[in-house]
């Protein structure tokens, strides 16, 4: 099983020919649908083939009902806190040419509790692994890897968005962590003490990119994603499930990107599946069926709703 905590919101994208500027008004296409990273990864747990829980807070309202329906038609299992903050929402507006604006409402998702975590002890304690974000309150997701070092799952998180800091004790936490590149970067400002620019990163060379990632989290696993270019992983002297290697590459899959708005979290909630599916796989492997997963959700448009299934994913790359 993997228990993702974390956020949901309900995404209001419009698109119009150009961003809005101060005091304009322009018409332009609306849609929306359920995202949020916390929700985006387990339905990418979910369809990815692992029994996934999913712990959050909700408002009631039509938001609310809106992830109470599709849990269930993803056959994730859903413990929700009730808050009376309204359910979270991002606004999102798109250029013609795909660049974005986005304000989030967090809403109920900041209303979270530690103690609310607590009473989910057992879901994490029938777990592989237990996943988590930044946009939920860090008390929060802290307790969340604090329950699931105690039960013995893998600790897992994901430090986004790179906006939010992560705290000295959260990383200390963390067995396998997963930033993409600008998340990496701000990690390094605030805890490696190294400015590195995240737009180069991908065109350092291994052994630079080793020794930040050492330096990040000496005791844990590093994934830091690199958009097509795959990933970038970094194992601990002591860690066996590198095969022998302490650092290599996985290069990402081909694919004919349309969106790639939550390319990131079909990643870890796709790795979060591999891991707690078959976690005598090697590692690399793991993450090569991440990268595979992942290329195939930037094909769809959307969060949530682009994830792909496990059967195409083997359909298209085999099993
Ligand atoms: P984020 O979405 O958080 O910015 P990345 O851009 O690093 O994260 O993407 C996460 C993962 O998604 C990558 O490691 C890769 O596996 C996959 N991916 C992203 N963009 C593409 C792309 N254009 N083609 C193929 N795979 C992609």
């Amino acid at each position: 099983r993997v228990t993702v905590v974390g956020s949901f919101n309900v995404d209001h994208v419009w698109t119009a020919a150009a961003l809005p500027r101060p005091g304009e008004t322009l018409a332009g296409r609306y849609h929306s649908g359920p995202g949020g990273k916390g929700f985006n990864q387990a339905v990418a747990s979910a369809r990815a083939g692992a029994s996934t829980s999913f712990v959050c807070a909700l408002g009631a309202d039509s938001g609310g009902q809106l992830a109470r329906a599709l849990a269930v038609a993803d056959g994730i299992d859903l413990r929700d806190q009730p808050s009376d903050a309204p359910t979270g929402t991002a606004g999102i507006f798109v250029g013609s040419d795909g660049a974005n604006s986005i304000v989030i409402g967090p809403g109920a998702n900041a209303a979270m509790t530690p103690s609310f975590v607590d009473a989910q002890r057992a879901a994490m304690a029938e777990s592989a692994v237990v996943l988590v974000q930044l946009e939920s309150p860090v008390a929060s997701i802290t307790r969340a890897l604090q329950l699931a070092g105690e039960a013995g799952a893998t600790r897992m998180l994901n430090p986004a968005p790179a906006n939010v800091e992560v705290p000295t004790e959260l990383l200390a936490l963390a067995d396998l962590l997963t930033p993409n590149e600008t998340e990496f970067a701000a990690l390094l400002r605030r805890h490696g003490g190294d400015e590195v620019d995240a737009a180069s990163l991908a065109a350092l060379n291994d052994e630079l990119l080793h020794t930040h990632c050492r330096r990040l989290l000496p005791h844990g696993t590093v994934v830091v994603t690199l958009g097509a270019a795959g990933c970038f992983v970094s194992h601990a002297p002591q860690d066996l499930r590198g095969d022998g290697l302490q650092h290599y590459r996985v290069a990402g899959e081909a694919a004919q990107a349309i969106d790639t708005t939550g390319a990131g979290d079909a990643f870890n909630g796709a790795l979060a599946a591999a891991l707690a599916r078959d976690a005598q796989r090697p590692f690399a492997q793991q993450v090569k069926f991440a990268n595979r997963y992942a290329a195939m959700s930037t094909e769809n448009a959307g969060a949530a709703a682009a994830m792909p299934r496990l059967a195409d994913v083997i359909g298209r790359f085999g099993g």
